[in-house]
Protein backbone atom coordinates (compact mmCIF):
# COMPACT_ATOMS: atom_id res chain seq x y z
CA UNK A 1 0.00 0.00 0.00
CA UNK A 2 1.79 3.08 -0.99
CA UNK A 3 -0.62 6.41 0.89
CA UNK A 4 -2.52 5.11 3.65
CA UNK A 5 -4.08 8.67 2.97
CA UNK A 6 -5.32 7.90 -0.30
CA UNK A 7 -8.68 9.65 -1.37
CA UNK A 8 -10.77 8.43 -4.22
CA UNK A 9 -9.61 12.07 -5.71
CA UNK A 10 -6.28 10.97 -5.43
CA UNK A 11 -6.57 8.48 -7.65
CA UNK A 12 -8.05 10.81 -10.75
CA UNK A 13 -5.18 13.15 -9.94
CA UNK A 14 -2.45 10.93 -8.99
CA UNK A 15 -0.57 12.37 -6.01
CA UNK A 16 3.00 11.74 -4.09
CA UNK A 17 3.25 8.11 -3.56
CA UNK A 18 5.73 6.67 -1.00
CA UNK A 19 6.55 3.44 1.22
CA UNK A 20 3.62 2.93 4.10
CA UNK A 21 3.22 0.52 6.62
CA UNK A 22 0.44 -1.82 6.10
CA UNK A 23 -1.29 -4.87 7.02
CA UNK A 24 -3.09 -8.02 5.69
CA UNK A 25 -6.75 -7.88 6.64
CA UNK A 26 -8.99 -10.58 5.42
CA UNK A 27 -12.45 -9.45 4.87
CA UNK A 28 -15.23 -11.67 3.23
CA UNK A 29 -16.71 -9.13 0.66
CA UNK A 30 -20.00 -9.44 -0.98
CA UNK A 31 -19.90 -10.31 -4.91
CA UNK A 32 -21.59 -7.43 -5.51
CA UNK A 33 -19.57 -5.26 -3.76
CA UNK A 34 -16.36 -6.80 -5.04
CA UNK A 35 -17.85 -6.01 -8.85
CA UNK A 36 -18.67 -2.83 -8.00
CA UNK A 37 -14.97 -1.95 -6.78
CA UNK A 38 -14.04 -3.50 -9.65
CA UNK A 39 -15.14 -1.10 -11.79
CA UNK A 40 -14.54 1.92 -10.51
CA UNK A 41 -10.81 0.18 -10.23
CA UNK A 42 -10.87 0.11 -14.23
CA UNK A 43 -12.40 3.40 -14.65
CA UNK A 44 -10.05 5.08 -12.50
CA UNK A 45 -6.50 3.27 -13.63
CA UNK A 46 -6.10 2.23 -10.10
CA UNK A 47 -6.15 -1.03 -8.22
CA UNK A 48 -8.63 -2.48 -6.34
CA UNK A 49 -6.44 -1.98 -3.23
CA UNK A 50 -5.65 1.69 -3.90
CA UNK A 51 -9.56 1.99 -3.78
CA UNK A 52 -11.04 0.08 -0.91
CA UNK A 53 -8.21 2.31 1.10
CA UNK A 54 -9.81 5.49 -0.60
CA UNK A 55 -13.30 4.76 0.23
CA UNK A 56 -12.45 3.66 3.69
CA UNK A 57 -10.98 6.56 4.32
CA UNK A 58 -14.08 8.97 3.18
CA UNK A 59 -16.18 6.31 4.94
CA UNK A 60 -14.21 6.66 8.11
CA UNK A 61 -13.69 10.82 7.88
CA UNK A 62 -17.51 10.83 7.54
CA UNK A 63 -18.27 8.40 10.49
CA UNK A 64 -15.75 10.18 12.89
CA UNK A 65 -17.11 13.68 11.39
CA UNK A 66 -20.57 12.38 12.44
CA UNK A 67 -19.95 10.72 15.81
CA UNK A 68 -17.85 14.15 16.86
CA UNK A 69 -19.23 14.59 20.21
CA UNK A 70 -21.55 11.39 20.55
CA UNK A 71 -21.04 9.36 23.91
CA UNK A 72 -22.48 5.85 24.28
CA UNK A 73 -25.50 5.56 26.27
CA UNK A 74 -24.89 4.73 29.62
CA UNK A 75 -24.89 0.76 30.87
CA UNK A 76 -28.56 0.67 32.96
CA UNK A 77 -27.39 0.06 36.62
CA UNK A 78 -28.88 -2.39 38.34
CA UNK A 79 -30.10 -1.93 41.79
CA UNK A 80 -28.05 -4.21 44.36
CA UNK A 81 -30.86 -6.39 45.70
CA UNK A 82 -31.40 -7.75 41.50
CA UNK A 83 -28.07 -8.17 40.39
CA UNK A 84 -26.60 -11.60 39.90
CA UNK A 85 -25.21 -13.45 43.00
CA UNK A 86 -22.09 -14.37 41.62
CA UNK A 87 -19.27 -12.27 42.50
CA UNK A 88 -18.28 -10.18 40.38
CA UNK A 89 -21.31 -10.24 38.40
CA UNK A 90 -23.29 -6.96 37.64
CA UNK A 91 -26.43 -8.43 36.03
CA UNK A 92 -29.70 -8.92 36.78
CA UNK A 93 -31.06 -11.88 38.17
CA UNK A 94 -33.53 -13.84 35.96
CA UNK A 95 -33.64 -17.21 38.44
CA UNK A 96 -32.50 -19.01 41.26
CA UNK A 97 -30.70 -15.37 42.31
CA UNK A 98 -29.02 -15.85 38.85
CA UNK A 99 -28.43 -13.91 35.96
CA UNK A 100 -29.35 -15.49 32.81
CA UNK A 101 -25.63 -16.82 31.97
CA UNK A 102 -24.73 -18.32 35.12
CA UNK A 103 -28.25 -19.48 35.30
CA UNK A 104 -27.50 -21.50 32.41
CA UNK A 105 -24.12 -22.02 33.16
CA UNK A 106 -24.95 -23.66 36.48
CA UNK A 107 -28.05 -25.93 34.79
CA UNK A 108 -25.34 -27.03 32.01
CA UNK A 109 -22.71 -28.02 35.00
CA UNK A 110 -25.58 -30.07 36.65
CA UNK A 111 -26.91 -31.95 33.21
CA UNK A 112 -22.99 -33.00 32.64
ZN1 LIG B 1 -24.24 -13.57 36.76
Amino acid sequence: MRNPNLRLNDLVVRGKKGREESKLMNVKVPANVLARIDRVAANLGATKTEVVIAILNEGLETAEDELRGWKPPPKPVVPKERRCTVKGCDRERVAKGLCATHYQAQRRARAA
